[in-house]
Protein backbone atom coordinates (compact mmCIF):
# COMPACT_ATOMS: atom_id res chain seq x y z
CA UNK A 1 0.00 0.00 0.00
CA UNK A 2 2.37 2.21 1.18
CA UNK A 3 4.51 1.42 -2.54
CA UNK A 4 0.85 2.73 -4.31
CA UNK A 5 0.78 5.98 -2.30
CA UNK A 6 4.07 6.43 -2.98
CA UNK A 7 3.79 5.71 -6.75
CA UNK A 8 0.80 7.96 -6.67
CA UNK A 9 2.50 11.39 -5.26
CA UNK A 10 5.31 10.61 -8.25
CA UNK A 11 2.91 9.67 -10.96
CA UNK A 12 -0.28 11.31 -12.25
CA UNK A 13 -3.44 9.42 -11.52
CA UNK A 14 -3.84 9.03 -15.09
CA UNK A 15 -0.77 7.45 -15.72
CA UNK A 16 -1.12 5.09 -13.12
CA UNK A 17 -4.44 3.92 -14.03
CA UNK A 18 -3.11 2.84 -17.30
CA UNK A 19 -0.08 1.30 -15.77
CA UNK A 20 -2.29 -0.87 -13.70
CA UNK A 21 -4.47 -1.37 -17.00
CA UNK A 22 -2.08 -2.92 -18.93
CA UNK A 23 -0.99 -5.34 -15.90
CA UNK A 24 -4.49 -6.39 -15.13
CA UNK A 25 -5.05 -7.34 -18.91
CA UNK A 26 -1.55 -9.56 -19.23
CA UNK A 27 -2.40 -11.33 -15.44
CA UNK A 28 -5.81 -12.15 -17.13
CA UNK A 29 -4.35 -12.94 -20.48
CA UNK A 30 -1.85 -15.18 -18.87
CA UNK A 31 -4.18 -16.83 -16.38
CA UNK A 32 -6.89 -17.58 -19.69
CA UNK A 33 -4.12 -19.41 -21.83
CA UNK A 34 -2.54 -21.73 -18.51
CA UNK A 35 -6.04 -22.38 -17.51
CA UNK A 36 -6.05 -26.45 -19.01
CA UNK A 37 -10.29 -26.82 -19.67
CA UNK A 38 -12.36 -29.98 -20.91
CA UNK A 39 -13.98 -29.87 -23.51
CA UNK A 40 -17.33 -30.39 -21.27
CA UNK A 41 -17.35 -27.32 -19.55
CA UNK A 42 -17.04 -25.21 -22.86
CA UNK A 43 -14.18 -23.74 -22.36
CA UNK A 44 -10.57 -23.85 -23.71
CA UNK A 45 -7.59 -25.66 -23.41
CA UNK A 46 -3.98 -24.01 -25.08
CA UNK A 47 -0.62 -25.07 -24.43
CA UNK A 48 1.22 -22.12 -23.12
CA UNK A 49 4.01 -22.99 -25.22
CA UNK A 50 2.32 -22.51 -28.21
CA UNK A 51 0.88 -18.71 -27.06
CA UNK A 52 2.69 -15.92 -29.64
CA UNK A 53 5.06 -13.86 -27.39
CA UNK A 54 3.94 -11.24 -24.96
CA UNK A 55 3.67 -8.65 -27.79
CA UNK A 56 1.77 -10.40 -30.33
CA UNK A 57 -1.13 -11.33 -27.37
CA UNK A 58 -1.51 -7.66 -26.28
CA UNK A 59 -1.60 -6.94 -30.48
CA UNK A 60 -4.51 -9.77 -30.17
CA UNK A 61 -6.26 -7.94 -27.04
CA UNK A 62 -6.00 -4.83 -28.89
CA UNK A 63 -8.05 -6.24 -31.60
CA UNK A 64 -10.40 -8.07 -30.15
CA UNK A 65 -10.17 -7.43 -26.01
CA UNK A 66 -14.16 -6.95 -25.71
CA UNK A 67 -14.81 -10.26 -27.84
CA UNK A 68 -11.93 -12.63 -25.54
CA UNK A 69 -13.73 -11.16 -21.61
CA UNK A 70 -17.14 -12.00 -23.21
CA UNK A 71 -16.17 -15.04 -24.61
CA UNK A 72 -15.48 -16.39 -21.25
CA UNK A 73 -18.85 -15.63 -19.82
CA UNK A 74 -20.83 -17.47 -22.49
CA UNK A 75 -22.60 -20.19 -21.85
CA UNK A 76 -22.96 -22.40 -25.30
CA UNK A 77 -26.83 -23.20 -25.84
CA UNK A 78 -25.94 -27.01 -27.19
CA UNK A 79 -24.36 -28.67 -23.95
CA UNK A 80 -23.56 -31.74 -26.21
CA UNK A 81 -22.03 -31.23 -29.26
CA UNK A 82 -21.29 -34.62 -31.58
CA UNK A 83 -18.93 -34.55 -34.58
CA UNK A 84 -20.89 -36.77 -37.42
CA UNK A 85 -18.15 -39.38 -38.91
CA UNK A 86 -19.53 -40.85 -41.83
CA UNK A 87 -17.88 -43.97 -42.84
CA UNK A 88 -20.19 -44.86 -46.17
CA UNK A 89 -17.49 -42.78 -48.32
CA UNK A 90 -13.73 -42.72 -47.83
CA UNK A 91 -13.22 -44.20 -44.12
CA UNK A 92 -10.19 -43.26 -42.24
CA UNK A 93 -7.43 -45.55 -41.35
CA UNK A 94 -8.17 -46.21 -37.61
CA UNK A 95 -4.96 -44.82 -36.73
CA UNK A 96 -6.01 -41.27 -37.93
CA UNK A 97 -8.73 -41.11 -35.52
CA UNK A 98 -5.64 -41.03 -33.05
CA UNK A 99 -4.69 -38.06 -34.40
CA UNK A 100 -8.06 -36.57 -34.11
CA UNK A 101 -9.99 -37.47 -31.43
CA UNK A 102 -7.82 -35.29 -29.32
CA UNK A 103 -8.07 -31.93 -31.83
CA UNK A 104 -12.02 -32.47 -32.06
CA UNK A 105 -11.74 -32.52 -27.88
CA UNK A 106 -9.76 -29.31 -27.82
CA UNK A 107 -12.36 -27.43 -30.18
CA UNK A 108 -15.24 -27.93 -28.30
CA UNK A 109 -16.83 -31.50 -29.07
CA UNK A 110 -18.24 -33.62 -26.77
CA UNK A 111 -18.83 -37.04 -28.87
CA UNK A 112 -18.69 -38.63 -32.51
CA UNK A 113 -21.74 -40.34 -33.90
CA UNK A 114 -20.35 -43.27 -35.92
CA UNK A 115 -22.33 -43.40 -38.85
CA UNK A 116 -20.47 -47.21 -40.17
CA UNK A 117 -23.10 -48.10 -42.81
CA UNK A 118 -20.68 -51.35 -44.14
CA UNK A 119 -17.58 -50.48 -42.36
CA UNK A 120 -18.84 -52.66 -39.36
CA UNK A 121 -17.33 -56.23 -38.80
CA UNK A 122 -21.55 -57.84 -38.81
CA UNK A 123 -21.09 -61.77 -38.14
CA UNK A 124 -23.37 -64.62 -39.22
CA UNK A 125 -24.74 -66.13 -41.99
CA UNK A 126 -27.45 -63.46 -43.26
CA UNK A 127 -25.06 -60.51 -42.81
CA UNK A 128 -21.24 -61.51 -43.26
CA UNK A 129 -21.46 -60.46 -46.81
CA UNK A 130 -23.02 -56.86 -45.66
CA UNK A 131 -19.50 -55.68 -44.31
CA UNK A 132 -17.43 -54.18 -46.95
CA UNK A 133 -14.06 -55.86 -48.17
CA UNK A 134 -12.57 -53.28 -45.86
CA UNK A 135 -14.63 -52.77 -42.86
CA UNK A 136 -13.36 -52.47 -39.32
CA UNK A 137 -12.19 -55.02 -37.40
CA UNK A 138 -13.27 -55.60 -33.63
CA UNK A 139 -10.17 -54.96 -32.47
CA UNK A 140 -9.90 -51.48 -34.51
CA UNK A 141 -13.77 -50.79 -32.84
CA UNK A 142 -12.49 -51.18 -29.51
CA UNK A 143 -9.37 -49.54 -30.22
CA UNK A 144 -11.95 -46.67 -31.50
CA UNK A 145 -14.03 -46.68 -27.92
CA UNK A 146 -10.88 -46.28 -26.02
CA UNK A 147 -9.74 -43.19 -27.57
CA UNK A 148 -12.86 -41.67 -27.53
CA UNK A 149 -12.80 -42.45 -23.88
CA UNK A 150 -9.31 -41.29 -23.33
CA UNK A 151 -10.36 -37.99 -24.85
CA UNK A 152 -13.38 -37.47 -22.91
CA UNK A 153 -16.10 -38.53 -26.17
CA UNK A 154 -19.46 -39.75 -26.39
CA UNK A 155 -19.79 -42.81 -28.78
CA UNK A 156 -22.94 -43.47 -30.76
CA UNK A 157 -23.34 -45.74 -33.33
CA UNK A 158 -25.27 -44.97 -36.40
CA UNK A 159 -27.07 -47.91 -37.92
CA UNK A 160 -29.83 -47.16 -40.46
CA UNK A 161 -33.39 -49.14 -39.89
CA UNK A 162 -35.33 -48.45 -42.90
CA UNK A 163 -34.55 -46.18 -45.56
CA UNK A 164 -31.04 -46.03 -46.82
CA UNK A 165 -30.36 -49.43 -46.20
CA UNK A 166 -28.42 -50.01 -49.64
CA UNK A 167 -25.62 -51.81 -48.32
CA UNK A 168 -27.57 -54.34 -47.39
CA UNK A 169 -30.92 -54.44 -49.99
CA UNK A 170 -28.54 -54.45 -53.00
CA UNK A 171 -26.77 -58.10 -52.36
CA UNK A 172 -28.79 -60.84 -53.89
CA UNK A 173 -29.83 -62.38 -50.43
CA UNK A 174 -31.33 -59.83 -48.85
CA UNK A 175 -33.60 -58.77 -52.43
CA UNK A 176 -36.43 -60.13 -51.33
CA UNK A 177 -36.59 -57.68 -48.12
CA UNK A 178 -37.02 -54.35 -50.52
CA UNK A 179 -40.01 -52.69 -50.13
CA UNK A 180 -39.96 -52.37 -53.93
CA UNK A 181 -38.30 -55.05 -56.18
CA UNK A 182 -35.76 -52.94 -57.75
CA UNK A 183 -35.18 -50.33 -55.48
CA UNK A 184 -32.54 -51.35 -52.64
CA UNK A 185 -33.43 -47.97 -50.80
CA UNK A 186 -35.91 -49.06 -47.92
CA UNK A 187 -36.50 -52.33 -46.64
CA UNK A 188 -40.19 -53.45 -46.14
CA UNK A 189 -41.20 -53.51 -42.60
CA UNK A 190 -43.82 -55.94 -42.78
CA UNK A 191 -41.41 -59.40 -44.14
CA UNK A 192 -41.46 -61.36 -41.27
CA UNK A 193 -37.58 -61.39 -41.78
CA UNK A 194 -37.20 -57.72 -41.63
CA UNK A 195 -37.56 -57.08 -37.62
CA UNK A 196 -35.24 -60.26 -36.81
CA UNK A 197 -32.49 -58.93 -38.81
CA UNK A 198 -32.48 -55.03 -37.78
CA UNK A 199 -32.62 -56.64 -34.33
CA UNK A 200 -29.59 -58.66 -35.11
CA UNK A 201 -27.85 -55.79 -36.56
CA UNK A 202 -28.58 -53.16 -33.56
CA UNK A 203 -27.18 -56.47 -31.14
CA UNK A 204 -24.01 -56.76 -32.81
CA UNK A 205 -23.34 -53.18 -32.94
CA UNK A 206 -24.18 -52.26 -29.28
CA UNK A 207 -22.15 -55.83 -28.06
CA UNK A 208 -19.03 -53.78 -29.75
CA UNK A 209 -20.31 -50.21 -28.24
CA UNK A 210 -20.65 -51.73 -24.18
CA UNK A 211 -20.15 -48.44 -22.88
CA UNK A 212 -22.52 -46.40 -25.61
CA UNK A 213 -25.66 -45.07 -24.03
CA UNK A 214 -27.50 -44.38 -27.63
CA UNK A 215 -27.64 -45.33 -30.49
CA UNK A 216 -29.32 -43.27 -34.14
CA UNK A 217 -31.39 -45.71 -35.89
CA UNK A 218 -31.19 -43.40 -38.96
CA UNK A 219 -35.23 -43.67 -40.03
CA UNK A 220 -34.46 -40.47 -42.78
CA UNK A 221 -35.57 -40.08 -46.40
CA UNK A 222 -37.33 -43.49 -46.54
CA UNK A 223 -38.38 -43.19 -50.23
CA UNK A 224 -40.35 -46.11 -50.83
CA UNK A 225 -43.33 -47.27 -48.01
CA UNK A 226 -46.73 -49.28 -47.72
CA UNK A 227 -45.86 -50.38 -51.69
CA UNK A 228 -45.80 -53.90 -51.62
CA UNK A 229 -48.70 -56.12 -51.27
CA UNK A 230 -48.14 -57.50 -47.74
CA UNK A 231 -47.35 -53.77 -46.68
CA UNK A 232 -51.45 -52.80 -48.72
CA UNK A 233 -52.77 -56.03 -46.79
CA UNK A 234 -51.51 -54.93 -43.60
CA UNK A 235 -52.50 -51.52 -43.94
CA UNK A 236 -56.10 -51.92 -45.09
CA UNK A 237 -56.72 -54.60 -42.27
CA UNK A 238 -55.44 -52.03 -39.68
CA UNK A 239 -57.05 -49.14 -41.29
CA UNK A 240 -53.61 -47.43 -41.57
CA UNK A 241 -51.72 -45.05 -43.67
CA UNK A 242 -48.24 -45.27 -44.76
CA UNK A 243 -47.83 -43.09 -41.77
CA UNK A 244 -49.35 -45.12 -39.07
CA UNK A 245 -46.93 -47.89 -40.83
CA UNK A 246 -43.90 -45.62 -40.39
CA UNK A 247 -44.66 -45.27 -36.60
CA UNK A 248 -46.00 -48.58 -36.62
CA UNK A 249 -41.88 -50.01 -37.68
CA UNK A 250 -39.87 -46.90 -36.12
CA UNK A 251 -41.47 -47.85 -32.57
CA UNK A 252 -40.98 -51.56 -32.72
CA UNK A 253 -37.14 -50.66 -33.27
CA UNK A 254 -37.37 -48.04 -31.02
CA UNK A 255 -38.73 -50.63 -28.42
CA UNK A 256 -35.93 -53.28 -28.77
CA UNK A 257 -33.32 -50.27 -28.47
CA UNK A 258 -34.64 -49.05 -25.05
CA UNK A 259 -35.92 -52.68 -23.59
CA UNK A 260 -33.66 -54.97 -25.06
CA UNK A 261 -30.44 -52.99 -25.31
CA UNK A 262 -30.61 -50.86 -22.74
CA UNK A 263 -29.81 -47.83 -25.06
CA UNK A 264 -31.67 -44.83 -25.71
CA UNK A 265 -32.49 -44.98 -29.58
CA UNK A 266 -32.25 -41.41 -31.73
CA UNK A 267 -33.58 -41.15 -35.19
CA UNK A 268 -33.47 -38.03 -37.68
CA UNK A 269 -36.92 -35.74 -37.81
CA UNK A 270 -37.87 -35.69 -41.23
CA UNK A 271 -40.56 -38.51 -42.17
CA UNK A 272 -42.41 -36.42 -38.97
CA UNK A 273 -42.33 -33.34 -40.41
CA UNK A 274 -45.22 -33.59 -42.33
CA UNK A 275 -47.23 -36.10 -39.53
CA UNK A 276 -50.21 -34.79 -37.49
CA UNK A 277 -49.32 -33.32 -34.02
CA UNK A 278 -52.29 -35.22 -32.40
CA UNK A 279 -51.31 -38.49 -34.78
CA UNK A 280 -47.70 -38.31 -33.00
CA UNK A 281 -49.19 -37.80 -29.42
CA UNK A 282 -51.49 -40.69 -30.01
CA UNK A 283 -48.52 -43.05 -31.15
CA UNK A 284 -46.45 -42.45 -27.61
CA UNK A 285 -43.71 -42.05 -30.22
CA UNK A 286 -42.26 -38.58 -28.24
CA UNK A 287 -40.98 -40.42 -24.90
CA UNK A 288 -39.31 -43.86 -27.33
CA UNK A 289 -36.68 -41.74 -29.24
CA UNK A 290 -34.90 -38.91 -28.89
CA UNK A 291 -35.56 -36.70 -32.41
CA UNK A 292 -32.78 -35.66 -34.10
CA UNK A 293 -34.00 -32.01 -36.38
CA UNK A 294 -31.83 -31.73 -39.38
CA UNK A 295 -31.24 -28.90 -41.82
CA UNK A 296 -28.09 -27.85 -43.24
CA UNK A 297 -28.58 -24.19 -45.23
CA UNK A 298 -27.83 -20.66 -43.98
CA UNK A 299 -31.47 -20.06 -43.55
CA UNK A 300 -32.98 -22.89 -41.69
CA UNK A 301 -35.75 -24.64 -43.68
CA UNK A 302 -38.22 -25.46 -41.08
CA UNK A 303 -41.70 -24.10 -40.80
CA UNK A 304 -42.44 -22.88 -37.27
CA UNK A 305 -45.17 -25.35 -36.92
CA UNK A 306 -43.44 -27.99 -36.99
CA UNK A 307 -41.47 -26.57 -33.49
CA UNK A 308 -44.69 -26.25 -31.87
CA UNK A 309 -45.30 -29.96 -33.04
CA UNK A 310 -42.03 -31.17 -31.77
CA UNK A 311 -42.05 -29.56 -28.69
CA UNK A 312 -45.38 -30.89 -27.76
CA UNK A 313 -44.34 -34.28 -28.74
CA UNK A 314 -40.99 -35.36 -28.23
CA UNK A 315 -39.32 -35.07 -24.55
CA UNK A 316 -35.74 -34.47 -25.93
CA UNK A 317 -34.87 -33.11 -29.48
CA UNK A 318 -31.46 -32.82 -30.75
CA UNK A 319 -30.27 -30.23 -33.50
CA UNK A 320 -28.37 -31.78 -37.31
CA UNK A 321 -26.06 -29.23 -38.91
CA UNK A 322 -23.47 -29.64 -41.24
CA UNK A 323 -20.04 -28.89 -41.82
CA UNK A 324 -19.76 -31.00 -45.37
CA UNK A 325 -21.20 -32.54 -47.64
CA UNK A 326 -24.22 -30.99 -47.80
CA UNK A 327 -23.50 -28.65 -50.65
CA UNK A 328 -23.31 -30.63 -53.92
CA UNK A 329 -23.15 -34.33 -54.37
CA UNK A 330 -19.71 -34.50 -56.19
CA UNK A 331 -18.70 -31.14 -53.87
CA UNK A 332 -14.85 -31.23 -53.61
CA UNK A 333 -14.51 -27.59 -51.77
CA UNK A 334 -16.08 -26.83 -48.38
CA UNK A 335 -17.10 -23.18 -48.59
CA UNK A 336 -16.37 -22.51 -44.24
CA UNK A 337 -18.96 -19.49 -44.95
CA UNK A 338 -21.81 -21.40 -45.87
CA UNK A 339 -21.47 -23.70 -42.95
CA UNK A 340 -20.66 -21.16 -40.77
CA UNK A 341 -24.18 -19.03 -41.57
CA UNK A 342 -25.71 -22.64 -40.84
CA UNK A 343 -24.38 -23.04 -37.15
CA UNK A 344 -25.36 -19.36 -36.56
CA UNK A 345 -28.79 -20.00 -38.20
CA UNK A 346 -29.11 -23.23 -35.27
CA UNK A 347 -27.53 -20.80 -32.32
CA UNK A 348 -30.34 -17.74 -33.38
CA UNK A 349 -33.27 -20.39 -33.35
CA UNK A 350 -32.54 -22.03 -30.00
CA UNK A 351 -31.87 -18.52 -28.18
CA UNK A 352 -35.16 -17.78 -29.09
CA UNK A 353 -36.37 -20.87 -26.62
CA UNK A 354 -33.60 -19.50 -24.33
CA UNK A 355 -36.34 -18.00 -21.88
CA UNK A 356 -38.99 -21.13 -22.38
CA UNK A 357 -39.02 -23.77 -20.64
CA UNK A 358 -38.57 -25.63 -23.62
CA UNK A 359 -34.89 -24.87 -23.48
CA UNK A 360 -34.06 -28.23 -21.53
CA UNK A 361 -35.94 -30.23 -24.20
CA UNK A 362 -32.84 -29.17 -26.43
CA UNK A 363 -30.10 -31.87 -25.55
CA UNK A 364 -27.31 -31.13 -27.93
CA UNK A 365 -26.33 -31.20 -31.99
CA UNK A 366 -24.98 -33.06 -34.28
CA UNK A 367 -21.96 -31.59 -36.92
CA UNK A 368 -22.95 -34.05 -39.47
CA UNK A 369 -20.45 -34.19 -42.21
CA UNK A 370 -21.54 -36.26 -45.40
CA UNK A 371 -18.84 -38.41 -47.10
CA UNK A 372 -21.72 -39.69 -50.17
CA UNK A 373 -25.16 -38.40 -50.39
CA UNK A 374 -25.79 -42.57 -50.59
CA UNK A 375 -24.26 -46.03 -50.75
CA UNK A 376 -24.26 -45.19 -54.39
CA UNK A 377 -22.89 -41.71 -54.91
CA UNK A 378 -19.71 -40.69 -55.58
CA UNK A 379 -17.56 -39.25 -52.80
CA UNK A 380 -18.21 -35.96 -51.83
CA UNK A 381 -15.86 -33.78 -49.79
CA UNK A 382 -13.33 -35.53 -48.12
CA UNK A 383 -12.73 -34.80 -43.80
CA UNK A 384 -9.08 -33.10 -43.79
CA UNK A 385 -10.69 -30.70 -46.48
CA UNK A 386 -13.39 -29.87 -44.47
CA UNK A 387 -11.59 -29.34 -41.36
CA UNK A 388 -11.35 -25.12 -41.36
CA UNK A 389 -15.36 -25.39 -41.49
CA UNK A 390 -15.58 -28.40 -38.35
CA UNK A 391 -12.92 -25.92 -36.49
CA UNK A 392 -15.12 -23.20 -37.04
CA UNK A 393 -18.46 -24.62 -36.21
CA UNK A 394 -17.59 -26.37 -32.98
CA UNK A 395 -15.77 -23.10 -31.73
CA UNK A 396 -18.72 -21.19 -33.24
CA UNK A 397 -21.25 -23.61 -30.57
CA UNK A 398 -18.50 -23.07 -27.82
CA UNK A 399 -18.17 -19.46 -27.93
CA UNK A 400 -21.71 -18.17 -29.36
CA UNK A 401 -22.76 -15.60 -32.21
CA UNK A 402 -20.88 -12.76 -31.44
CA UNK A 403 -17.44 -13.76 -31.67
CA UNK A 404 -16.69 -14.47 -35.07
CA UNK A 405 -13.39 -12.75 -35.83
CA UNK A 406 -12.04 -14.31 -32.67
CA UNK A 407 -13.17 -17.53 -33.20
CA UNK A 408 -12.16 -17.83 -36.95
CA UNK A 409 -8.34 -16.40 -35.13
CA UNK A 410 -8.50 -19.51 -32.85
CA UNK A 411 -9.59 -21.74 -35.41
CA UNK A 412 -6.69 -21.10 -37.64
CA UNK A 413 -4.24 -20.92 -34.45
CA UNK A 414 -5.71 -24.51 -33.35
CA UNK A 415 -5.32 -26.09 -36.98
CA UNK A 416 -1.55 -24.55 -37.56
CA UNK A 417 -2.73 -22.23 -40.71
CA UNK A 418 -2.51 -18.73 -41.35
CA UNK A 419 -4.64 -15.77 -42.37
CA UNK A 420 -8.25 -16.26 -42.53
CA UNK A 421 -10.75 -19.61 -42.74
CA UNK A 422 -13.71 -16.75 -42.22
CA UNK A 423 -13.42 -13.37 -43.56
CA UNK A 424 -12.16 -14.16 -47.04
CA UNK A 425 -13.51 -12.59 -50.30
CA UNK A 426 -13.48 -16.20 -51.97
CA UNK A 427 -14.67 -19.03 -50.26
CA UNK A 428 -12.48 -21.00 -52.41
CA UNK A 429 -9.27 -19.89 -50.48
CA UNK A 430 -5.91 -21.10 -51.05
CA UNK A 431 -4.14 -21.77 -47.17
CA UNK A 432 -0.21 -22.02 -48.04
CA UNK A 433 0.58 -24.38 -45.04
CA UNK A 434 -1.55 -25.97 -41.72
CA UNK A 435 -0.20 -28.20 -39.54
CA UNK A 436 -2.74 -30.79 -38.33
CA UNK A 437 -3.74 -34.05 -38.79
CA UNK A 438 -4.76 -34.85 -42.79
CA UNK A 439 -3.12 -31.48 -43.79
CA UNK A 440 -1.79 -32.86 -46.98
CA UNK A 441 -5.28 -34.54 -48.08
CA UNK A 442 -6.19 -30.41 -47.60
CA UNK A 443 -3.48 -29.25 -49.84
CA UNK A 444 -3.98 -31.77 -52.41
CA UNK A 445 -8.03 -31.00 -52.86
CA UNK A 446 -6.84 -26.91 -53.14
CA UNK A 447 -4.22 -27.94 -55.74
CA UNK A 448 -7.54 -29.94 -57.95
CA UNK A 449 -9.53 -26.75 -57.12
CA UNK A 450 -7.10 -25.02 -58.78
CA UNK A 451 -6.38 -27.32 -61.69
CA UNK A 452 -10.41 -27.68 -62.22
CA UNK A 453 -10.24 -24.08 -62.63
CA UNK A 454 -7.67 -23.71 -65.43
CA UNK A 455 -9.40 -26.65 -66.73
CA UNK A 456 -12.76 -24.77 -66.89
CA UNK A 457 -11.38 -21.97 -68.73
CA UNK A 458 -9.13 -24.18 -71.42
CA UNK A 459 -12.08 -25.86 -72.45
CA UNK A 460 -13.91 -22.76 -72.67
CA UNK A 461 -11.45 -21.25 -75.20
CA UNK A 462 -12.11 -19.10 -77.77
CA UNK A 463 -9.97 -21.79 -80.28
CA UNK A 464 -11.18 -25.12 -78.53
CA UNK A 465 -14.88 -24.04 -78.94
CA UNK A 466 -14.30 -22.52 -82.48
CA UNK A 467 -11.42 -25.05 -84.08
CA UNK A 468 -11.19 -27.94 -81.90
CA UNK A 469 -15.00 -29.20 -82.00
CA UNK A 470 -16.15 -32.81 -82.87
CA UNK A 471 -16.87 -31.40 -85.90
CA UNK A 472 -13.20 -30.08 -86.90
CA UNK A 473 -12.30 -33.42 -85.84
CA UNK A 474 -14.73 -35.42 -87.71
CA UNK A 475 -14.00 -33.48 -91.18
CA UNK A 476 -10.54 -33.12 -90.41
CA UNK A 477 -10.54 -29.62 -91.03
CA UNK A 478 -9.21 -26.92 -88.95
CA UNK A 479 -6.23 -24.23 -88.78
CA UNK A 480 -2.89 -25.08 -87.52
CA UNK A 481 -2.51 -21.61 -86.78
CA UNK A 482 -4.72 -21.63 -83.57
CA UNK A 483 -3.67 -24.98 -83.05
CA UNK A 484 -0.52 -24.32 -82.15
CA UNK A 485 -1.46 -22.22 -78.94
CA UNK A 486 -3.90 -24.23 -77.31
CA UNK A 487 -2.01 -27.79 -77.47
CA UNK A 488 0.63 -25.65 -75.34
CA UNK A 489 -2.22 -24.76 -72.98
CA UNK A 490 -3.28 -28.59 -72.99
CA UNK A 491 0.21 -30.14 -72.05
CA UNK A 492 0.70 -27.88 -69.37
CA UNK A 493 -2.81 -29.17 -68.36
CA UNK A 494 -2.05 -33.28 -68.67
CA UNK A 495 1.35 -32.15 -66.87
CA UNK A 496 -1.20 -30.88 -64.02
CA UNK A 497 -3.14 -33.85 -64.01
CA UNK A 498 -0.24 -36.28 -63.56
CA UNK A 499 0.86 -34.13 -60.40
CA UNK A 500 -2.27 -34.57 -59.21
CA UNK A 501 -2.49 -38.46 -59.92
CA UNK A 502 1.16 -38.90 -57.89
CA UNK A 503 0.15 -36.04 -54.81
CA UNK A 504 -3.05 -37.65 -54.15
CA UNK A 505 -1.63 -41.20 -54.26
CA UNK A 506 1.26 -40.22 -51.78
CA UNK A 507 -0.77 -37.48 -49.44
CA UNK A 508 -3.77 -39.64 -49.02
CA UNK A 509 -1.92 -42.52 -47.46
CA UNK A 510 -1.73 -40.25 -44.12
CA UNK A 511 -5.32 -41.03 -43.51
CA UNK A 512 -6.80 -43.42 -45.80
CA UNK A 513 -6.38 -46.77 -47.32
CA UNK A 514 -5.27 -47.01 -51.57
CA UNK A 515 -8.88 -47.56 -52.25
CA UNK A 516 -10.03 -44.24 -51.32
CA UNK A 517 -7.49 -42.48 -53.31
CA UNK A 518 -7.91 -44.71 -56.07
CA UNK A 519 -11.53 -43.78 -56.23
CA UNK A 520 -11.21 -40.11 -55.85
CA UNK A 521 -9.20 -39.71 -58.75
CA UNK A 522 -11.00 -41.74 -60.72
CA UNK A 523 -14.19 -39.97 -60.44
CA UNK A 524 -12.82 -36.24 -60.00
CA UNK A 525 -9.84 -36.12 -61.69
CA UNK A 526 -9.31 -38.83 -64.42
CA UNK A 527 -12.51 -38.10 -66.60
CA UNK A 528 -11.25 -34.47 -66.40
CA UNK A 529 -7.48 -36.06 -67.79
CA UNK A 530 -8.93 -38.25 -70.25
CA UNK A 531 -10.56 -35.69 -72.23
CA UNK A 532 -7.48 -33.38 -72.41
CA UNK A 533 -5.34 -36.41 -73.88
CA UNK A 534 -8.60 -37.08 -76.18
CA UNK A 535 -8.02 -33.30 -77.41
CA UNK A 536 -4.14 -33.45 -77.60
CA UNK A 537 -4.58 -36.70 -79.62
CA UNK A 538 -6.97 -34.55 -81.65
CA UNK A 539 -4.78 -31.68 -82.63
CA UNK A 540 -1.98 -34.31 -83.28
CA UNK A 541 -4.36 -35.60 -85.82
CA UNK A 542 -5.26 -32.35 -87.33
CA UNK A 543 -1.95 -31.50 -87.59
CA UNK A 544 -1.35 -33.74 -90.06
CA UNK A 545 -3.34 -32.42 -92.85
CA UNK A 546 -1.33 -29.87 -95.12
CA UNK A 547 -3.77 -29.01 -97.90
CA UNK A 548 -8.24 -29.45 -97.12
CA UNK A 549 -10.71 -30.00 -99.57
CA UNK A 550 -13.23 -27.60 -100.92
CA UNK A 551 -16.78 -26.65 -99.03
CA UNK A 552 -19.12 -28.01 -98.92
CA UNK A 553 -16.65 -30.94 -96.48
ZN1 LIG B 1 -43.77 -53.95 -47.57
Amino acid sequence: MAILVKLCTHWSAKRFLWLATIIFVLVTLCWYMTNPLTAETGQRKIDCSQASSISEAVNRMEADDMETEQTGSYVPLFQSRIVHLDLKGAPPKPAYFSEIFPLLAKLGATGILIEYEDMFPYTGLSLNNTSAHNAYSTTTISQINQLAKDNHLEIIPLIQTFGHLEYLLKLPEHLHLREVPDQPQAICPTQNETLPLLFQMLQQVAKLHPESKRIHIGADEVYFIGRCNACQERMNNKIWSTSDLFIDHVSAVAKFVNEKLGMRPMMWDDEFRSFSEPQLVQSGIGSLVDIVVWNYKPTLELDHEIWTKYLNVFDNIWAASAFKGATGSNQQITSVRYHVENHRAWLRLIDEYKDTAYISKFKGIMLTGWSRYDHFAVLCELLPAAFPSLAVDLLLLQYGDNHLHFIDQEAVKYLGCSGSFVFQMSQETYYPSCNFPGWEVLSVIQNYGQVMEQYAKVLNDSVVRGWLTDYNLAKQFSSPTHLSGIGTELSYLQNSFDSLKRESETSFEAVYDSNTAKEWFETHVKPMADRINELLMAIETLRTKNTWPRRPL
